[in-house]
């Protein structure tokens, strides 16, 4: 298995500083390739176009290709259980073929396969590994979206308390006592 590596974009309005792994195999006349693109990128947050500070995202994209030659067949981000598939028109026949897992739309694969992408999933990983930086950032977001979960579950139970006043109307959305006749 080939491993390329290639690393750092930029561009103008935000700053990307990314690792690019890819591995390639070539199973049954086709290509399998696996690439893993991580790594951080700053977004600029303007108001009224004047700079007010950056925001760090974390970005960390798997893909699974399937090529006949050059020409692309199917592509995903992981390898699905096929029983997530039931409802798929081809889930019968792939399951009589011998298949356990799908990628992307329509690429069902038997378990040799699941096999050796997960060995190139292996090599691009090991080969890009999350930095300390990404592993805070991720803390950080997940952290965030807590706190964001968190807030929202306070203003509907506010906003649940305040629909059970009587002085509140719910369609103005405000404290009417009545007086707005609804
Ligand atoms: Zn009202």
């Amino acid at each position: 298995m080939l491993l390329y590596i290639q690393q750092t974009i930029t561009n103008k309005e935000i700053e990307m500083t990314t690792k690019t792994t890819s591995t390639e195999k070539t199973m049954n006349g086709k290509t399998i390739k696996v690439t893993l693109n991580r790594g951080v990128f700053e977004e600029e947050i303007r108001l009224d176009g004047q700079l007010t500070g950056t925001k760090s995202h974390l970005f960390d994209k798997l893909e699974i290709f399937l090529f006949d030659g050059t020409k692309r067949l199917e592509s995903g981000s992981k390898i699905d259980s096929i029983e997530n598939h039931t409802r798929h028109p081809n889930y019968q026949n792939a399951v009589k073929a011998g298949c356990v897992g799908l990628v992307g739309r329509n690429w069902f694969v038997k378990s040799e396969t699941e096999n050796v992408i997960n060995e190139m999933i292996d090599i691009v990983a090991s080969e890009n590994p999350i930095t300390e930086e990404m592993i805070t950032l991720k803390n950080q977001e997940a952290e965030k979206e807590l706190i964001a979960k968190k807030n929202m579950e306070a203003i509907e139970k506010m906003e649940r308390e305040q629909e059970k006043h009587a002085g509140w109307c719910k369609i103005c959305k405000d404290w009417t006592y009545g007086d707005c006749g609804h």
